[in-house]
């Protein structure tokens, strides 16, 4: 598929988390019409469909952006449902947020000792994160150990000036 200069430029301005799923749509529809040429305009068209959701708004500088980190060992036995029940309904760690709080991440840690946390957090700062709460499975006794490396992942993420909340759901 050849693109034009002006497409590749356009191209480039999506969020880069999108970028890949945007190339393959504007290259999909392209298709579908028998040509091999992407221009300008198809971006444009591509961009209004799939991608515009995904940009940021001036509305967004009122909205608290949250995340959550939790542990990857877990995660192969629990799909986060409390977590999302406690945000949704405003309840434990989450009760201190208003309507205008949204959580824009859901991620894993990466397996001890927690490396893939830094990584993420520096993405997210370039979607205006705010808070990022450690998962309360990274806190408590259970099934599983609390996380030995909690407090290191903690320090980590504050020193890039981004507060941290422990818990989720308790
Ligand atoms: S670093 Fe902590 S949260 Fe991550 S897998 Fe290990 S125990 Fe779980």
């Amino acid at each position: 598929m050849q693109w034009s200069e002006e497409a590749l430029e356009e191209i480039n301005k999506v969020p880069g988390f999108v970028r890949k799923m945007a190339i393959k749509a504007v290259e999909s529809d392209a298709k579908k019409t028998g040509r091999n040429e992407i221009t300008a305009d198809d971006v444009h068209k591509a961009r209004e469909r799939y991608i515009k959701f995904a940009e940021k708004t001036p509305e967004d500088k009122n909205k608290i952006h949250i995340a959550v980190v939790r542990c990857e060992t877990v995660s192969e036995v629990c799909p986060g449902i409390a977590c999302f029940r406690a945000f949704n309904t405003r309840q434990q760690q989450f009760a201190q947020y208003g309507d205008n709080a949204e959580m824009i991440a859901f991620f894993t840690c990466g397996g001890c000792s927690g490396r893939r946390v830094s990584r993420l957090v520096d993405t997210l700062m370039k979607y205006d994160i705010d808070v990022v709460h450690l998962s309360s499975c990274m806190l408590l006794e259970g099934d599983y150990p609390k996380c030995p490396h909690a407090q290191q992942i903690k320090r980590n993420i504050e020193k890039k000036g981004i507060r941290v909340v422990e818990g989720t759901h308790h």
